[in-house]
């Protein structure tokens, strides 16, 4: 279907308001015309020192359509307003909606600059799409079948006449400047994107920027994409003014065109002369529905431009698509996963590579490794936000396909290593995995997240605001009220990934206390590089490059020498001399 034809399927629920706003429209110019047609004939009629019982019906027409106008152009803005408002709210959330099953797996392909830039500013050009594309269009066929009747009541001429020159203006006139700006418009959202793109990610990166003395390439590219920007603004700015010239040029030629009919007219006797104004100043006024044309063209250009690099994110297929049925109810909370490989491209070497075990409800299992094994990649697939197509996963004895990927979810509590924390209290952020939770409930997972003190010594207790990302709390106070969210979801399988790899040893002990009421009665996968509390575990797995190298107890593996008992050795290494190192990192305010 073609981008035009998608965006107005957005506008259909609108229908009566654009309708009503493109009479609105047409009413107000309507009543220019009339304001200058009944103006002309009592200056005209004045002029011949008639009675002024005669002027008395033009005088209340004046009056009329001054104030009508006035009321009209009123009322239009407000109508259209309206409707492009919701327009834009609708087609946020549209937008949003879906790039939620995008993320994560497809939207890699997007830059987060790029995606904002696709979110705020694309969607925002859409609001001309109505405004400045839909209505002028309308309003000015109207006006034309106005000025047709209106002028064909003097003389059929003079109909043509206007109406051709309306129609010079409306189509010649955009034609003429879209062939000296083509492509313009287009490469004008396309840079303005692209700047965005590099701004956001410029100050993203700032401090990287700055340390590795970048500022300079990075100043001149951005201000490279500036001035292109601005060169094409230019070119736009031209073909506008080009239009309006031609448009000022165009209304006197039709001004001129219809004296020189009606002025024969008048001598010959066919046309009172008193009508000869109301003509001419009739013509200049109806041009106003046609001065925004061109305009709707370059708008036409632009929105469309917008719509297509929208389409773009929304059309891209999701990675999971979920199963039309229903999910399967699980016969328990256990997980089983057979020869399982994946690649996240078709010719990258396998991240997972024929993984088998099996964790029974209630059980806990870790999955160690160093970086890069493939243990995130593992978590990826449990929560479906990438699709397997070897192997298989039974959750609760179903393939984990049959679930759909929010049930799969609001089974599985997540403590990950990057817990994001919103800009909002932290009542608001604990409640993200339980909206209804009461307050009551809040301090209970709270208390037992051991952060319920912490949190009453603020200022605003759980009414605090903890800025852009919890910013203002420290790794250990982040991850408990992580680990509050889970107790307050209070799902029946817990996924732990590297949930305390960010903290230093020390914390990292009394957080795995934590964890480990957390741990009671759900069944546990924890994901860690960090062998710290794995006693407590059923079973350990140690992936290597994609594949179980070591699979066993903490006491077995111990025993076996291998590469956990190397791992281990090397950590209690670095984590002794990192105790060394305490009354250091005590004055560093732990
Ligand atoms: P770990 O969590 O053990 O550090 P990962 O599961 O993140 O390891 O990574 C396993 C392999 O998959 C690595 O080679 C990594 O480069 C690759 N990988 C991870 N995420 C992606 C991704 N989103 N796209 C492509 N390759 C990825």
């Amino acid at each position: 279907m073609s981008t035009f034809r998608r965006l107005l399927r957005f506008i259909a629920p609108f229908r009566w308001w654009v309708l009503l706003a493109v009479s609105l429209g047409f009413a107000t110019i309507g009543s220019s015309v009339g304001l200058m047609a009944t103006s002309a004939y009592i200056i005209s009629k004045a002029a011949l020192h008639p009675d002024i019982s005669v002027l008395q019906v033009p005088i209340v027409g004046v009056r009329f359509f001054g104030i009508a106008r006035g009321i009209f152009r009123y009322t239009e803005r407000l109508v259209s307003h309206q409707v492009t408002f919701r327009l834009l709210a609708e087609l946020r959330a549209w937008f949003f909606s879906a790039l939620e099953p995008l993320a994560p797996a497809r939207l890699q392909q997007f830059r987060s600059g790029d995606l904002l830039a696709r979110i705020v500013a694309d969607i925002e050009s859409l609001e001309h799409f109505y405004v400045r594309v839909i209505a002028p269009p309308l309003v000015a066929v109207l006006v034309a079948v106005l000025m047709w009747v209106l002028m064909a009541h003097y003389a059929l001429p003079l109909a043509i006449v206007t109406v051709l020159f309306l129609a010079a203006a409306a189509i010649g006139i955009p034609l003429l400047t879209r062939s000296l700006g083509r492509g313009v418009s287009r490469s004008a959202v396309e840079t303005r994107a692209e700047l965005n793109v590099g701004l956001v990610d410029s100050v993203q990166g700032v401090a990287d920027v700055l340390i590795s003395g970048q500022e300079n390439t990075r100043r001149t590219t951005l201000a490279r994409l500036s001035q292109k920007l601005t060169a094409l603004q230019n070119r736009l700015a031209v073909a506008n003014g080009l239009n309006a010239a031609l448009m000022g040029l165009l209304t006197n030629w039709a001004t001129l065109a219809v004296l020189l009919i009606a002025i024969p007219l008048v001598s010959r006797g066919e046309l009172d002369g008193v009508f000869l104004a109301v003509i001419a100043l009739a013509v200049i006024a109806a041009f106003e529905a046609v001065t925004p044309l061109p305009e709707t063209f370059t708008n036409l250009e632009g929105s469309l431009a917008a719509a297509d690099r929208l389409f773009q994110v929304v059309d891209t297929e999701p990675q999971v698509v979920d199963p039309p049925a229903p999910s399967p109810q699980p016969e328990s909370f256990g997980l089983e996963v057979r020869d399982l490989r994946f690649s996240y491209r078709p010719d990258d070497p396998p991240a997972l590579d024929g993984i088998d075990f099996s964790l029974p409800e209630g059980g806990r299992l870790a999955i160690v490794g160093s970086s890069g094994a493939g243990k995130s990649t593992l978590v990826n697939l449990l929560l479906r936000f990438w699709a397997y197509r070897h192997g298989e996963i039974l959750l609760g004895g179903h393939d984990l396909r049959r679930y759909r990927a929010d049930d799969v979810r609001r089974m599985v509590s997540v403590v990950s290593q990057h817990t994001h924390l919103f800009n909002a209290t932290i009542a608001e952020n604990l409640r993200l995995s339980r909206p209804d939770a009461t307050d009551a409930d809040l301090i209970a997972a709270a208390e037992q997240a051991q952060i319920h003190t912490f949190i009453q010594s603020l200022p605003q207790g759980y009414s605090t605001f903890i800025g852009e990302q919890g910013l203002r709390l420290s790794g250990g106070e982040r991850q408990r009220l992580a680990i509050a969210r889970a107790l307050l979801k209070n799902a029946p399988i817990l996924i732990l990934d590297e949930a305390t790899s960010n903290l230093d040893p020390l914390v990292e002990r009394e957080i795995m206390a934590t964890i480990h009421r957390l741990m009671r009665g759900r069944t546990t996968l924890m994901i860690t590089h960090r062998l710290v509390g794995l006693d407590a575990m059923d079973e350990i797995l140690v992936l290597s490059r994609g594949k179980i190298a070591e699979r066993g107890t903490h006491a077995s593996l111990m025993a076996e020498n291998g590469i956990y008992r190397n791992l281990w050795d090397l950590q209690h290494q670095v984590d002794l001399l990192d105790a060394g190192a305490l009354p250091i990192a005590l004055t560093d305010g732990i």
